[in-house]
Order: C-alpha cells, then sequence, then structure tokens
C-alpha cells in the first residue's frame, strides 16, 4: 500500500501502543501476532515492562528476527535496576496456553482481520475469556477508510478474511465485552483529510478494551484444570541484565571498586610525588603494618558520605616491596572507607561499607587487606616513574589535594 501517512500507518499505530504503556505503565505485556517483532523491540526501552512476550504462527518470522530482542552491549556494561524478560512463541492465538494468563496488556495490531470468523471467535474466548488481561489493545482496518486508499480495489491485504466498517468492529467488541466482562474505547489511527474525517472515520480504527472488576457472570474459562495448558513454542527468551541480579550486581561492582582503587592509588602517588623529597618512605611499612591507627581514622568517617579534602598519607600505605614472595611488587593499601565516600557509584551499589566488605570478601580478583578493610593494589615501580613524567607534562601543582575529580569521572564515562 502507498503511503500516504506521515508518520507511517504502522508507526502511529505502534506509537498509540507506546503511548498507552507510558500512561498505564504495565509490567506484563503480549503481542499476539508479533510479525517481525517491531513492537516488542520498542517496547523493551520502557522500563516499567518486565515480561514482554510476543506470539506468531510464522516461526520463521520470529527466528530471523528475535535476535534484535537481544540486550545492548551498553545493557551489560551499564545495567540499571530495571528488569526485563522478553519470550517468544510460535503458535495460534486461538489456542490456550497459561503462559500468557494474568497479563497487564495484550495487544493484537492489525491481526484479527486475518483469522476466520471461526477462529476470531477461538480468539475472543482465548484471549478475553481465558487469558483474561487487564486491558486490551486491538486494531484492525476500518474499510470505509478505503475509497480514499489511491489505486485499492478489494481488502488491503491478500490474506485478509474480512474488513470491517466501524458499525462492524464496533458491533463485535461490545458483545465480546458483554461476554466476557469487559469495556471498550474506540478511537483510531490515521486520520482522514479535513472535512472527510467524519465520514470515513480512521483509517486504522482501535478498541481498547478493560477488564471489569465484577465479571462473575461471564464466560471465563478460567479453571484449575487448564493450569498447565502449554500449546506454543518457546523460541527465544533472554532475560535483561539487571542489577537486581546479585550476579550483575557484583559483576558491575568489581569493575568499579577496581577502576576506583586503581586511581586512589595513582592520585596518592601523584601527591608523594608532588612532594618529591617529600616522605614518600615514610608511608612504607615493613611486615606487619600498624593499621590500627589507620582504621581508626577511616572507621570515624564510617557512618556517612565524607568529604577526604585533606592529604591521603593519614589513609594509604604501601607495603615492603620484597615481602610477596621474592616478587618486586608491594601493594598499595586503599581503604574501603575512603572509596566508599568517594566513589557515588560504589556507594550506590553497596549501599553501605559493611556490604561493600562483604561482597568483595569472596571475589577473586579483588584483593583485601587481612582485616578486609582495604583493598591492595599492585604497585610497580613505573608507577611512581610514569605518574612523575606526568606531572611534568601536566604542571601538577605541589599543593594538589587528593580529591576527586570531574576529569577522572569523564574518564570513566569515556572508559565504559
Ligand atoms: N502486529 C504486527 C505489527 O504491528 O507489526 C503486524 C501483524 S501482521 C499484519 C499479522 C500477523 O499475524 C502475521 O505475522 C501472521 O503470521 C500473524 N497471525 C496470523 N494468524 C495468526 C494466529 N492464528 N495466531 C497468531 N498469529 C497469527
Amino acid at each position: 500500500m502507498i503511503s500516504i501517512f506521515s508518520p507511517a500507518l504502522h508507526k502511529q499505530r505502534h506509537q498509540f501502543v507506546i503511548d498507552f504503556v507510558k500512561k498505564n505503565k504495565p509490567r506484563r505485556v503480549a503481542d499476539l501476532g508479533c510479525s517481525e517483532c517491531r513492537l516488542l523491540k520498542q517496547l523493551r526501552f520502557h522500563r516499567e515492562v518486565q515480561l514482554l512476550v510476543g506470539l506468531d504462527t510464522n516461526g520463521a518470522k520470529i527466528k530471523k528476527n528475535m535476535h534484535g530482542l537481544a540486550p545492548l552491549s551498553t545493557d551489560y556494561l551499564q545495567p540499571t535496576y530495571n528488569q526485563l524478560r522478553v519470550e517468544l512463541y510460535q503458535g495460534s492465538v486461538t489456542q490456550r496456553d497459561a503462559r500468557l494468563r494474568g497479563f497487564d496488556l495484550v495487544t493484537s495490531i492489525e491481526l484479527i482481520e486475518h483469522l476466520t470468523l471461526t477462529d476470531l471467535e477461538h480468539f475472543s474466548a482465548v484471549v478475553f475469556g481465558y487469558m483474561t488481561p487487564v486491558s486490551v489493545i486491538i486494531s484492525t482496518p476500518n474499510s470505509e477508510f478505503n475509497v480514499l486508499l489511491p489505486g485499492l480495489s478489494g481488502f488491503r491485504h491478500s490474506d485478509h478474511k474480512f474488513e470491517w466498517n466501524r458499525a462492524e468492529f464496533q458491533s463485535w467488541a461490545l458483545k465480546v465485552c458483554s461476554d466476557y466482562g469487559y469495556e471498550v474505547e474506540f478511537t483510531g489511527v490515521g486520520e482522514a483529510p479535513q472535512g472527510q474525517q467524519d465520514s470515513v472515520g480512521f483509517c486504522s480504527q482501535i478498541g481498547v478494551f478493560y477488564r471489569l472488576k465484577d465479571r462473575d457472570r461471564c464466560s471465563v474459562l478460567a479453571g484449575s484444570d487448564e493450569e498447565n495448558v502449554f500449546s506454543y513454542t518457546l523460541l527465544y527468551s533472554v532475560n535483561y541484565p539487571s542489577l537486581h541480579d546479585n550476579n550483575t550486581l557484583r559483576r558491575v561492582l568489581v569493575s568499579e571498586v577496581l577502576y576506583w582503587a586503581e586511581q586512589l592509588k595513582n592520585r596518592w602517588i601523584e601527591e608523594k610525588s608532588g612532594g618529591r623529597n617529600g616522605d614518600f618512605t615514610r608511608c612504607q611499612t615493613v611486615g606487619s603494618v600498624p593499621m590500627e591507627g589507620k582504621k581508626a581514622a577511616c572507621e570515624e568517617k564510617m557512618d556517612g558520605p565524607v568529604n577526604y579534602g585533606g592529604r591521603c598519607d593519614n589513609f594509604f600505605w604501601r607495603n615492603d616491596p620484597n615481602q610477596e614472595s621474592g616478587t618486586l611488587n608491594s601493594y598499595v593499601s586503599v581503604p574501603l572507607a575512603v572509596m566508599w565516600s568517594w566513589c557515588p557509584k560504589v556507594r550506590e551499589l553497596s549501599e553501605s561499607l559493611g556490604n561493600l566488605r562483604h561482597l568483595l570478601m569472596d571475589e577473586p580478583q579483588v584483593k583485601l587487606s587481612q582485616d578486609g578493610s582495604a583493598v591492595l593494589v599492585k604497585y610497580q615501580e613505573q608507577d611512581e616513574e610514569e605518574v612523575s613524567s606526568d606531572l611534568e607534562d601536566s604542571e601538577y601543582s605541589e599543593d594538589s589535594q587528593c580529591s576527586y575529580s570531574v576529569e577522572q569521572e569523564e574518564d570513566w564515562e569515556a572508559n565504559v
């Protein structure tokens, strides 16, 4: 069909659903006759939606398009607390399947006109009598508009079994409501030119159905024996990464902690090198490290975000270069309390300092001090050389303070 609409008619239909979703915030949404999954692909960006299901008889179409519903790399790199599961099924709307019951919204966009009238009866019984969603959006061509479609003779598509005028659609919809306990509002998308709107209506007519609270006397097919009907074939399912998932949360937290430990170590080295003939060696500690004083300094600030505006040497220390079984590496200790108070993301993810320690305890990538109060970051002699030469380049000021900087934040964004 020639596109006489801008935006294109299918986009207007999908936008209608999206506006409904924005307003009504359904959590579980199923699209019947999902075809190329175009509507589903847009709906996955709506944070309210937690379960998104597509159903179509045409399994080949689903298989061809389903990977477009996979999470994006940014969903893995920067997961949020949103939760989303996507499931795609091959099956017919004329058959029941328990996995499609109890949804908040079921959409059927340009589907019913592909069904024979007998199958349409089954559709009504399955959708309104068995799935019993809170709301249903059904769109179908309005045959009265066809006179305005250039070059059209007959139906708009060769597979259409019928095309209804407004009275026919409304009569069917009202019968469904009375049979299954729903109420309906009529609207549409694809406006006729001015002056013809009343006479032909919308190009796609839409019924928005809402389940009534008191529907006891209606033909509801729900029964305990119906619970285990599984007639659809699952073709695709995926869980989007979410910070509600413990593994995802740990993965993101560990990468934040490793990043910030490195950043804070570098700041500390910068500060030491800035002193030139200052007291770098004063921070080195051999053998058993006198943690007590340093721990106390951190712990007195453990209750909330702290401004560590002062110099870092009260909080950081470095152990003996040869202590680690003959290696030339030593470690800089970055107290968790410092990291927790400086790094908003670490704070957000861990919620409390105690929890941060707990979450990092069994992480093989993170080396904690013996008492678990600090992250130990490998220190190599070249670290200091690199920082010194960086400092010469950047005209580092001796007065620089070890404080959180916007530049660091921007680097982090870029790295992600
Ligand atoms: N809803 C799609 C959209 O908005 O992009 C377009 C739907 S397309 C015009 C009609 C779809 O209904 C086709 O993909 C077809 O395979 C599917 N279909 C036809 N009969 C069906 C049935 N009994 N059960 C499920 N899907 C069916």
